[in-house]
């Protein structure tokens, strides 16, 4: 079992007009194979939020805590995060001119192990876990995310998580730019790692389309850089009818 407890946390940027707060105080914890999502409108700091649990540089924690199994994530650089068990699905994922997927892949699971996997075992792994995404072969020899459609972006992160094993994933906006089949394909490679692994997941999304296929156990709605509303599957269904017009922000009249 392992727990992701993030803890009153707040997160600023610094701009030309000076440091901005973005999060506002998020307490948020899940478990090993609970799906938590976050939903909010645009602007709102879901992305940032999964920037500062990764550990992006730009985004300053200037309180509150991030633990991962009691072990203080905030004092870790970004590949210890990944070493003990993280996962962050990039919302724009970066290319990597000139590193095929395969290397990759293997050069990344050998940093998280801390040893190279056997080649046996390792080459039938990425050959399953492309299968299982539906991916062609030629796949693994292109260049990570370089000329990549969108849909084959997430499909090489749903390949990264399969093969990783991570406790927890934070997953950014994976259902934006996937047509239906693309979206139940890489829903099932998530309910995959959780069944799998036991993973626990945070999955951070502005519709509710890609709940139909990964439920979740918790919904959290995000406004204005905190959490303001928290329910079960069937909070998912309210916003997707009425928006989040009713949690945000009414001006006081002058
Ligand atoms: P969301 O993912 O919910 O759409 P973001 O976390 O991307 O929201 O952004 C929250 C706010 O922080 C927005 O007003 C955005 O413009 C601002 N912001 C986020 N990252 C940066 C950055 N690196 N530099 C300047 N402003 C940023
Ligand atoms: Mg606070
Ligand atoms: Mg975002």
């Amino acid at each position: 079992m392992s727990k992701l407890e993030i803890k009153d946390l707040h997160v600023s940027i610094e701009t030309e007009q000076g440091d901005v707060e973005i999060l506002k105080g998020v307490s948020l914890t899940i478990n090993s194979g609970e799906t938590h999502a976050i939903m909010g409108p645009n602007g709102s700091g879901k992305s940032t939020l999964a920037q500062a649990i990764a550990g992006h540089p730009s985004y300053n924690v200037t309180s509150g805590e991030i633990l991962l199994d009691g072990e203080d994530v905030l004092e870790m650089e970004v590949d210890e995060r990944a070493q003990a068990g993280l996962f962050l699905a990039m919302q724009y994922p970066v290319e990597v001119p000139g590193v095929s997927m395969t290397n990759f892949l293997r050069t990344a699971k050998t940093a998280l192990d801390g040893e190279a996997p056997s080649i046996r075992t390792w080459t039938k792994d990425v050959r399953e876990a492309m299968n299982n995404l539906e991916m062609d072969a030629n796949f693994a020899t292109r260049n990570v995310n370089e000329g990549f459609s969108g849909g084959e972006k997430k499909r090489a992160e749903i390949l990264q998580l399969e093969l990783f094993k991570p406790k927890m994933a934070i997953l950014d906006e994976t259902d934006s730019g996937l047509d239906i089949d693309a979206l139940r394909i890489v829903s099932d490679g998530v309910n995959r790692a959780q069944e799998n692994n036991g993973m626990g997941t945070l999955l951070i999304t502005h519709y509710t389309r890609i709940l139909r296929y990964i439920k979740p156990d918790h919904v959290h709605v995000f406004v204005d850089g905190k959490i303001v509303d928290s329910g079960g599957a069937e909070l998912a269904e309210r916003l997707e009818d009425e928006g989040y017009v009713n949690y945000e922000k009414t001006e006081a009249p002058a």
